[in-house]
């Protein structure tokens, strides 16, 4: 069985990743992903060098991920050009590597789940949703943003209202980690039955 999870910054994906690994949960990263596919060597790497130029390249041949994003932030048409090229990349790259695992069910983290054009052929969608306080708050002191920072990266992603809608599971991660520990075992619980029936 295989289980989406999303969820807006800092609302707390990379901390409930860790709490379903501690039960040996086989867990694939959309963000790791998208550093192995532009790997040297990497045929992705080659079209975005001949798209964008060498000019995106450091010397050890490794990509400028920040002269890259500088790009694309002024230039919406390019930014889209280089998501059609590695979303489903970034997707196939995931559930090929989902063939090999041995776990009841695993987790795909997907930050931008909402935002990406491409279906994700998962069975449930999950969650982690936090008050927009917590989120700024938790945010800011994590990656040493002003409070305007954090709002702006907020703004671009889709509403929390969005991202209820279309949930199957919500983890509510508005309490201390004991507390997100917990819900977490209750959809493992969850999650084993699902995978046995
Ligand atoms: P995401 O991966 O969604 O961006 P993180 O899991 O990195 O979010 O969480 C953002 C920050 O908030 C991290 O510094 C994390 O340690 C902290 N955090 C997450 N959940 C809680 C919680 N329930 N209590 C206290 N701190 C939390």
């Amino acid at each position: 069985m295989y289980i989406g999870l999303s969820g807006g910054i800092g609302s707390g994906k990379t901390t409930v990743t860790a709490c379903f690994a501690k039960r040996n949960i086989d867990i694939y990263d959309a963000d790791e992903m998208a550093r192995l596919a532009v790997a040297p060597g990497q045929p992705a790497l080659t079209e975005i060098i001949q798209h964008f130029g060498h000019e995106v390249i450091n010397e050890q041949g490794t990509l400028n991920r920040q002269k890259l994003r500088d790009i694309i932030f002024y230039a919406p048409e390019e930014k889209l050009w280089l998501e059609n090229l590695l979303h489903p990349i970034i997707r196939d790259k995931m559930f090929d590597a989902a063939k090999a695992s041995t776990s009841p069910y695993c987790l795909f983290v997907v930050p931008l789940l909402f935002e990406t054009k491409i279906k994700y052929p998962v069975n449930r969608i999950l969650i982690i949703d936090t008050s927009l306080e917590l989120q700024l708050e938790r945010t800011q002191k994590r990656d040493g943003l002003s409070r305007q920072q954090a709002k702006n990266i907020i703004d671009q992603q889709v509403s929390r209202r969005y991202r209820r809608h279309h949930a199957d599971d919500i983890i509510e991660n508005n309490g201390d980690l004991n507390e997100l520990d917990q819900q977490v075992e209750k959809l493992h619980e969850y999650y084993l039955k699902l995978s046995q029936s």
